[in-house]
């Protein structure tokens, strides 16, 4: 058993902690005031390799794998939780996808381009009346002999507005209830019967874009079906368990991004002649914070390592990714605590990692999502 990351991992990790501070690091406060996001940020990215670990080097990657490719993640996450879903929108989730389940027409035409990030990615599962119920949705693909015929609207979509492909679920049968699913490989961008428009009432990750995607009788050709006909649902999952432990390396970022900054302040605030680190409540709350966050990261290693290892480690997923995202809010919210009136203040940066880890616990299944399958496993309900 090994507990120390190699060489070259650490490398990697190196990589991504210098690029993020040189190149994300000094507009992310400003850009997340406005609501900016950059496209050049994620093709640079590209350019480091960052999206490609999970693709083997025939369609553009370079294969290092998800452990490598979440210790960059995370350290991108630790300056920006909004460049951090890149990875999960261009690779982790449509190119990674379609490796496991696509045609090699669909293999070689995509996967490239979102590895080097010349096509911006996306997944649509969620829709207004559909999130944890995956099954509930409504979207419909109508078979009308040679192509197919979208209609319904999918929210919350990170990257809705710049997407120029993604993956979309829809009902081809809905009599066949989670067998009836479908999964489709859409192009977006100027197809006709598909518009996005943007979310503006976000609580955080302002950098990263969100909205709806609405198809109203959009027709897109045969060939777009991913797998087999009501193939979606089983493939939904295995997407979601992928970008799921993406979600929980960004968390694991966002808290150590709370601690760095707690450790900071703490050493340098006066308060009743003293630092504030001299005080033993604050103390506890760094050392609660210390542990929890290298708790969270071993689990997020273990599951990459088991995914690496080509295993399917569902429940070992979901628990990094309920105990990173549990793990990042109450990081952040001491660091907040920590700060005193400093953290309930814009000009800082706890505030932000405040409101952006709030979306740990809901994005790619809710933290009570994830307690439900964790609890499946222990009860042996679930195999
Ligand atoms: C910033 C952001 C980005 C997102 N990006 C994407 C994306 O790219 N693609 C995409 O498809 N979706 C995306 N989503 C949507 C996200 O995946 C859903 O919001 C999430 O799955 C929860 O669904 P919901 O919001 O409909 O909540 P609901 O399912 O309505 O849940 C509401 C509450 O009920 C609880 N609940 C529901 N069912 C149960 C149950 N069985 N047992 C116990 N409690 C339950 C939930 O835990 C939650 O607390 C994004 C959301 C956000 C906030």
């Amino acid at each position: 058993m090994e507990f120390q990351l190699g060489e070259e991992l650490l490398a990697m990790r190196d990589l991504a902690r210098k690029f993020s501070e040189k190149e994300i690091a000094p507009t992310v406060e400003a850009d997340e005031k406005e609501h900016r996001f950059r496209p050049e940020l994620v093709r640079k990215m590209a350019e480091q390799g960052f999206f490609g670990g999970v693709i083997p080097e025939e369609y553009g990657g370079t294969g290092v794998g998800m452990l490598a490719t979440l210790v960059m993640c995370e350290e991108v996450a630790r300056v920006s939780p909004s460049y951090g879903l890149p990875f999960n929108m261009q690779t982790i989730g449509p190119a990674l996808t379609l490796l496991r389940f696509g045609t090699e027409e669909q293999k070689k035409k995509y996967i490239p381009g979102l590895v080097s990030a010349e096509k911006m990615g996306c997944f649509a599962i969620t829709e207004p009346n559909s999130g944890s119920d995956v099954a509930a949705m409504r979207m419909t693909a109508v078979d009308k002999g040679d192509h197919y015929v979208l209609n319904g609207t999918k929210t919350w979509i990170s990257n809705a507005q710049v997407a120029d492909v993604g993956l979309v679920y829809a009902y081809t049968d809905r009599e066949k209830k989670h067998k009836g699913m479908t999964c489709f490989f859409v192009e977006l961008k100027g197809a006709p019967g598909m518009s996005s428009t943007a979310i503006e009432t976000k609580l955080g990750l302002h950098c990263a874009p969100t909205g709806e995607l609405i198809f109203d009788e959009a027709r897109v050709p045969k060939s777009t079906v991913v797998g087999q006909v009501g193939d979606g649902f089983k493939i939904c999952m295995a997407q979601l368990d992928n970008t799921r432990i993406c979600c929980a390396a960004r968390a694991v970022g966002v808290a150590q991004a709370a601690l760095d900054a707690s450790v900071k302040y703490a050493n340098e605030r006066d308060a009743f002649g003293q630092k504030i680190s001299d005080f033993q409540m604050i103390q506890e709350q760094i050392a609660e914070m210390a542990v929890e966050i290298e708790a969270a990261r071993l689990l997020v290693h273990r599951a990459a390592w088991l995914i690496d290892k080509g295993e399917k480690p569902t429940k070992d997923i979901s628990m990094a990714k309920y105990f990173a995202a549990e793990t990042a809010v109450k990081a952040a919210g001491n660091a907040v605590k920590i700060y005193g009136s400093y953290g309930f203040s814009s000009e800082y940066p706890v505030e932000r990692l405040y409101r952006d880890s709030k979306s740990f616990q809901i994005v790619e299944g809710t933290s009570n999502i994830q307690k439900l399958i964790i609890s499946g496993f222990a009860l042996g309900k679930r195999k």
